[in-house]
């Protein structure tokens, strides 16, 4: 498994200390910045599983960068350490597109809590070790590790998102998923942004996985909602 690499972006040396050693600890690689241009080289320099932000830096606020990112990599999880008192900025960036935040002085635990929940739930980490990764349904055999399908209309190389696509409804079986649901957990996005890119998906995988990609049984439309996947078709 590839080891995720964290951008930190911290300048209180006694808490960068600690986070790095901690994460370290976890098997995390972590690039540290302690000032806004610091980050935003490292970010530019190549990519990150995760950027843990502080708001208050010496040369500039945690909110600009976190926009800036936002708008580089739609996709990059990023969460926020905010004081006492920080609210509004709390808020903001959250508005910024940031994912979660910590209000210092936090705990550990807690901090390595909401490290791991934030890139479990960005769908590119896989840390799952006992993840069902050949998936069979309806006469389909998908090999989500190898992004390779086959199905009743011949074999299909996966594009990563679509792997990302089946892994969220193959785990999320017979449960509606919300557009905005399905825009977050696979681009990053929040809804009103690009939403016919997500039909054409559904449209894809309805023409590699059902027997009739005009009557689908197993990708199916919740109306005014979102879309479900069911694994077993249902009779009638
Ligand atoms: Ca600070």
């Amino acid at each position: 498994m590839k080891q995720p690499r964290i951008l930190l972006v911290e300048d209180e040396t006694h808490i960068a200390q600690g986070l790095i050693f901690n994460l370290e600890l976890e098997g995390f690689l972590v690039t540290h910045a302690e000032t806004g241009a610091a980050a935003m080289e490292a970010f530019n320099s190549r990519p990150y599983d995760l950027v843990v932000l502080d708001l208050m830096l010496p040369d500039s606020h945690g909110i600009d960068l976190c926009r800036q990112m936002r708008k580089e990599s739609p996709q990059l999880p990023i969460l926020m350490l905010t004081a006492l008192g920080e609210e509004q900025d709390r808020i903001r960036g959250l508005k910024e597109g940031a994912d979660d935040y910590l209000t210092k002085p936090f705990n550990l635990d807690e901090f390595l809590l909401r490290v791991h929940g934030i890139l479990r739930r960005s769908a590119w980490y896989q840390p799952t070790v006992n993840k069902e990764e050949i998936y069979l349904f309806n006469n389909n055999r998908i090999d989500l590790k190898n992004l390779e399908a086959v199905t009743a209309h011949g074999n299909i190389s996966l594009t990563e998102l679509e792997g990302r696509m089946l892994e969220t409804f193959f785990a999320s079986e017979g449960d509606t998923l919300t557009r905005a649901d399905l825009l977050k957990s696979i681009w990053g996005m929040t809804e009103g942004t690009e939403t016919r890119t997500l039909d054409n998906f559904i449209v894809r995988l309805r023409k590699y996985f059902e027997d009739d990609p005009a009557k689908p049984k197993h990708f199916l439309t919740v109306r005014g909602r979102g879309y479900r996947f069911i694994r077993e078709a249902e009779q009638g």
